[in-house]
């Protein structure tokens, strides 16, 4: 019985892993190796890492979390996780099942990219979804922000604090736009562009123009998207945990999820996502799980 099983190594399950080790807690972090960052060649906003590439950091965070004797890091993946009377059973895919008092999910999340030829192609170089991120590196450029709803129109209306230089592509007639989104978008100058796209047209491993079905090209230096919500873990659905509209779990202080024990962190968990929020967000879930056991342990 591990006194905590985290799933995922990412920011999250690694800062979360160092917090309990230096804690003298016994656990378990089981991971998959496949982050939401992993394509991108640079991670930037972190504080003392700004534009370190992210595997580096995950490399790093490991080799600090040998020097902590009671943190196992298992290179794995866990195909079910359930509930139990004083904690909590996950299997892996090898078959293994472990158990411990409190379980930590910082599983991350799955993009989900436009259905457009090109855009996997070009994905975290070039292709983006967060302008915190990317749009920095982007700034002054021509961008076009990708998008039919909503989400493409707050989008453009957020980079404008990069760019000034900005078509909102909406492929196809933007039912959702209002007269006033469109009068709101003309007032900062953001071109929109109804017509239906074909694909992302790049050169030397960056994309270079929007190609429409008339046969017409848009320069574009970078491409920003509104994703579509996201499917969660399966484990979270498993484990019973609510979820926002986004797929995200609206976990209240400390990373609690609605079901005892349960910690959900990082992205898979509703706020900001930035590597540095979900390495802070983990640190929060552990010190949460330390100080409950201790509670437990000396009652
Ligand atoms: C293209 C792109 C660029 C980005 N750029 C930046 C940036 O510049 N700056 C920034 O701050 N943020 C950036 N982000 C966001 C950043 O990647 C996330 O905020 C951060 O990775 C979240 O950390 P996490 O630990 O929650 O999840 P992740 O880093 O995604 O890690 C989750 C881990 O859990 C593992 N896992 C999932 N399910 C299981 C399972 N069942 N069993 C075992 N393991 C499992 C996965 O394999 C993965 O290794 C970017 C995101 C993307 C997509």
């Amino acid at each position: 019985m591990h006194d905590v099983i985290i799933v995922g190594g990412g920011p999250a399950g690694l800062s979360a892993a160092l917090v309990l080790g230096r804690c003298r807690r016994s656990v378990l972090l089981v991971d998959a190796g496949r982050p939401r960052n992993a394509v991108t060649e640079r991670m930037y906003g972190y504080l003392g890492h700004d534009g370190r590439p992210p595997g580096e950091l995950r490399a790093l965070a490991r080799t600090e979390l040998e020097q902590y004797p009671t943190v196992e890091c298992r290179d794995g993946e866990v195909t079910d996780a359930r509930r139990e009377e004083d904690g909590f059973a996950v299997v892996l895919a090898d078959g293994r099942t472990e158990r411990a008092r409190r379980l930590i999910l910082a599983t991350g999340l799955a993009t989900a990219l436009p259905d457009v030829e090109g855009f996997s192609e070009y994905w975290g170089r070039g292709v983006h979804h967060c302008p915190y991120c990317d749009g920095f590196e982007n700034r002054d450029g021509p961008l076009v922000v990708y998008g039919k709803g909503e989400g493409g129109k707050g989008l453009a209306l957020e980079l404008t604090a990069w760019s000034r230089d900005l078509t909102l592509c909406t492929d196809g007639r933007a039912e959702a736009l209002s007269d006033g989104d469109r009068d709101r978008l003309a007032r900062q100058r953001i071109r929109l562009d109804e017509r239906p796209v074909a694909r992302l047209e790049g050169a030397e491993g960056r994309p270079a123009r929007l190609r429409f079905a008339d046969g017409e090209a848009l320069p574009c230096r970078a491409l920003f998207f509104a994703p579509a919500a996201c499917a969660p873990s399966s484990l979270i659905e498993r484990l019973g945990c609510t979820l926002t509209p986004k797929g995200t779990v609206p976990t209240r202080e400390y990373e609690q999820s609605n079901v005892p024990g349960l910690y959900v962190a990082g992205d898979a968990s509703r706020r900001v996502q930035f590597a540095i929020v979900a390495a802070a967000e983990g640190a929060m879930a552990a010190f949460a799980i330390n100080t409950e056991l201790l509670q437990e342990d000396t009652r």
